[in-house]
């Protein structure tokens, strides 16, 4: 499995008395037939160049590159130091070697992914790439379903959701996205941090290993504006999508309407619970309410059909809502004008 090849427990600790040039052998990326050893951090990995090239146009152009007579080698193979984490190239070489095999059934975590977005990105390693972006597109928040999908996606969905991540590793999503060819995962990135409890949110989420992830000081202002807006536009939607639900075809007006005055007070509580999060009332839950209430099937399909317009809306601008200067301000106000 590309989640469970032991690298971590390989690395001395930054606190042991070992030099600083202390080396270890990769456990499972050392083969003794390799033809090069490539070093990041403290540990050398034994690969194949024949299958580096193969997998990487970047790999291929630096092993034609002639090499000096000098060139430092560890029995008798060429070392090629890099200046990426083992960690991240561990994660990267197992995968060329054994082949994207969490796919049965298992989810990649972020460390994997995050590894196959860095790397991929800079030695050109298509497939690694592309396996990264199919599942951080999860987060691009385009369309309602996009969203309805991350947040509530059954079994069959074969992307990272909300279920697999912890707070900490959405921040470092947002802080790995901002690139501006990944803008939108960013966008959806930062729209998941809004969800964070403020303080966290302010002093750092702590990662598996104890240490605090923040957003950088121009995303987390993004993420404050953001908060009150999503706020604004989530009380909106509650109070627009009953109002708008009494269907012209509805055969009992009089039982609807008292069936949508009982949704409008029990929306109250929904904006005090979702707070700055108006893409998690789930489709469910609504239909759960007027089911409830007794509102007629019609009626009901014209709850979901408004509520989910209104979060349409909010998607299709929803990097306005992040924008922070002055400018921004009155776009945002301009552009989200209609809720
Ligand atoms: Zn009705």
């Amino acid at each position: 499995m590309v989640e469970s090849h032991k690298l971590s427990k390989k690395r001395p600790r930054t606190d042991s008395l070992a030099s600083k040039d202390e080396v270890v052998r990769h456990e499972d990326l050392w083969f003794e037939d390799g033809s090069i050893v490539l070093v990041a951090d403290d540990t050398q990995f034994r690969v194949h160049k024949s299958i580096l090239a193969c997998e990487s146009s970047v790999f291929q152009d630096m092993f034609t590159v002639a090499q000096p007579d000098d060139m430092e080698t560890v029995e008798g193979c060429s070392v090629l130091r890099l200046t990426d984490s083992a960690e991240d190239l561990g994660y990267v070489l197992w995968a060329l070697y054994h082949g994207l095999r969490y796919k049965n059934g298992e989810m990649p975590t972020w460390f994997t992914l995050r590894a196959f977005l860095r790397l991929g990105d800079k030695y050109a390693l298509e497939e690694i790439y592309a396996e990264a972006m199919h599942h951080l597109n999860n987060l691009a928040f385009r369309t309602v379903q996009d969203s309805n999908t991350f947040y509530y996606g059954d079994s069959s969905t074969s992307c990272i959701s909300d279920a697999h991540l912890d707070p900490w590793e959405v921040v470092d999503i947002a802080n790995n996205t901002k690139d501006p060819d990944l803008q939108r995962i960013h966008i959806g990135a930062l729209y998941c941090c809004c969800q964070i409890p403020l303080k966290k949110l302010l002093y750092g989420v702590k990662d598996s290993n104890g240490a605090r992830v923040k957003l950088c000081s121009e995303d987390l202002l993004s993420c404050l504006v953001a908060r009150e807006r999503l706020h604004v536009v989530l009380c909106e939607a509650l109070d627009k999508a009953p109002c708008d639900a009494l269907s012209s075809d509805c055969q009992s007006l009089n039982a609807c309407r008292d069936a949508r005055d009982a949704i409008v007070s029990c929306m109250r509580i929904w904006d005090r619970e979702l707070e700055h999060h108006p893409l998690g009332m789930d489709k469910g839950f609504l239909k759960d309410i007027s089911e409830q209430s007794q509102m007629c099937t019609l009626c009901t399909q014209l709850l979901l059909v408004q509520y989910a317009a209104t979060c349409q809306k909010i998607l299709d601008h929803l990097p306005a809502f992040f924008k922070s200067d002055g400018n921004a301000e009155a776009q945002w106000k301009l552009s989200t004008e209609q809720y």
